[in-house]
């Protein structure tokens, strides 16, 4: 039972601000107990807007006619009732090109997620400017040298340099900024677009969860942890914003887990795996000392069950596995991006559900169980990018399904046709005849013409 403030100028804007923030908390609060998603809640809530509009017609007809001086018949016509006028057209969506779009990608797969987006943005009809990361400075040089070469180079271009070049690239007016990165950068990126209105992508990144159930099976669970394991360390070590950033298991399964997790990771990278050949790099030092920070924190070094060494030369992290770090540690609040797979165990899995409700939303969130119930339980009751079901990563080879983050991992969605419709504009297109038309859609206005 809450009220917005009725009338924010008779109150003062301390109290107004204290009541909004009450108020905004509270419907926070209903929106999670979940009524609002019940089909019946939405049929009863739009019969109830018809049935305000049927009860305060002579209200709406009064304000209007005081607020605007808008006759009876044109505010019937136009705010109370939908046009018949609409009859006797046909319509028809063209999408057009939104012009010179600006794509920013990151250094983790720089080949990818450079051409990913280019692709819609080219099959849509745009010019292009494509600014690579210059962490990863190799790729982004190759991009530089090849594109032009190939495809139309006064439409498409690359633009190399770091967050100085992207600085001066953000102070032009673009038709659409995509940009792949990090939440910090998509903010500043926002903020810039907000100056010319510029529409923005942005694909970001988060804590994806892993909801690790207690499978019954051998075959079940070593399937799960081959998958986990191979979407951790195996994909650029880690550092993929769709990685599973930490385990949720019941903590009857949890050593369980832990050991299949260490004898997979040994099969697939050997017993010494800083002598693998199938683990990526950490991208620069500056990212192996925050990987490091992560794991020498005293109150979660005790929590290392694996791994944990790392060879600066060589810009490797050993795959590192943590049993319950401290929630409040840095390495349960941020992205990790690396190696490192925090394992936190639940009394009961149902309780994945608050866990995940409380924190960010996530790009993706991950479910490896066989049961239904479960599984449904999580696509309904949390929200997230995609939910994945017994695999992790996959997800982002399917073209069909629309790529893209929700609440902080992002918004926007690419891929497949996603993609074209990302950087088109749907332009709606209404076409009538001269043959016909309403005699009662002219003024002068009389109560009559309201009766048809
Ligand atoms: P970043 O935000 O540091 O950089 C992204 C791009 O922005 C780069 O091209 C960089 O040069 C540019 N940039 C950096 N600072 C800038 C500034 N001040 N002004 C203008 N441009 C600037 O991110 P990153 O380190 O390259 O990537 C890591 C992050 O990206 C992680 O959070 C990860 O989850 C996320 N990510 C998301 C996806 C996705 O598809 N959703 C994919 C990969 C990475």
């Amino acid at each position: 039972d809450f009220q917005f403030p009725k009338d924010h100028e008779s109150s003062s804007s301390s109290t107004a601000s204290s009541l909004i923030q009450r108020d905004v908390e509270c419907m926070r609060d209903y929106y999670r107990s979940g009524i609002t998603k019940e089909a019946s809640w939405r049929k009863s809530q739009l019969k109830a807007l018809l049935s305000l509009l049927h009860d305060n017609q002579e209200h709406i007809f009064n304000a209007l006619k005081q607020d605007l001086g808008k006759h009876h018949v044109e505010a019937f016509r136009d705010e109370v009732k939908l046009p018949k006028i609409a009859l006797l057209s046909t319509a028809q969506v063209v999408h057009e090109p939104l012009g010179l779009v600006l794509i920013f990608s990151s250094w983790n797969f720089p080949i990818g997620l450079s051409l990913e987006p280019l692709i819609g943005a080219v099959a849509a009809g745009n010019a292009v400017v494509l600014k690579p990361s210059e962490l990863a400075p190799m790729s982004s040089s190759l991009l530089a040298s090849t594109i032009p070469t190939y495809l139309d180079d006064k439409a498409v271009k690359v633009v190399q340099g770091g967050s100085d070049i992207g600085q001066l690239l953000l102070q032009h007016r673009w038709d659409k900024i995509f940009f792949t990165g990090s939440a910090r950068v998509g903010k500043i990126v926002m903020s810039e677009a907000a100056k010319y209105l510029t529409p923005v992508t942005l694909e970001l990144g988060g804590k994806c969860p892993a909801i690790v159930d207690s499978l019954s099976s051998s075959w079940d669970r070593q399937e799960a942890v081959k998958r986990i394991v191979v979407g951790k360390f195996g994909t650029c070590a880690g550092q993929a914003c769709i990685s599973v950033d930490y385990i949720l298991v019941e903590r009857k399964f949890l050593s369980t887990l832990v050991e299949l997790m260490k004898v997979t990771i040994s099969k697939m990278f050997g017993e010494n795996p800083r002598k693998s050949n199938s683990i990526a790099k950490i991208v620069n030092e500056q990212h192996l000392m925050r990987l490091k920070g992560l794991i020498d924190d005293p109150l979660v070094k005790p929590s290392i069950v694996y791994g944990g060494s790392i060879d600066e030369d060589h810009l490797f992290m050993e795959p590192t596995i943590l049993v319950d770090p401290p929630l409040e540690a840095q390495v349960m609040a941020d992205e990790i991006f690396g190696p490192v797979l925090p394992i936190i165990a639940l009394e009961k899995i149902e309780d994945s559900i608050e866990f995940i409700n409380s924190r960010p939303k996530a790009l993706a969130l991950y479910v490896f169980t066989k049961s239904k119930t479960l599984q449904r339980r999580l696509i309904s009751e949390t929200s997230s990018g995609s939910v994945n079901i017994n695999d992790a990563i996959v997800q982002y080879a399917a073209d069909t399904l629309p790529f893209g983050g929700v609440g902080e991992s992002g918004f926007g969605k690419y891929h497949g046709k996603f993609s074209f419709e990302t950087f088109s504009h749907e332009k709606a297109i209404t076409k009538r005849s001269f043959l016909t038309d309403f005699w009662f859609r002219y003024p002068p206005w009389s109560y009559h013409k309201l009766q048809l």
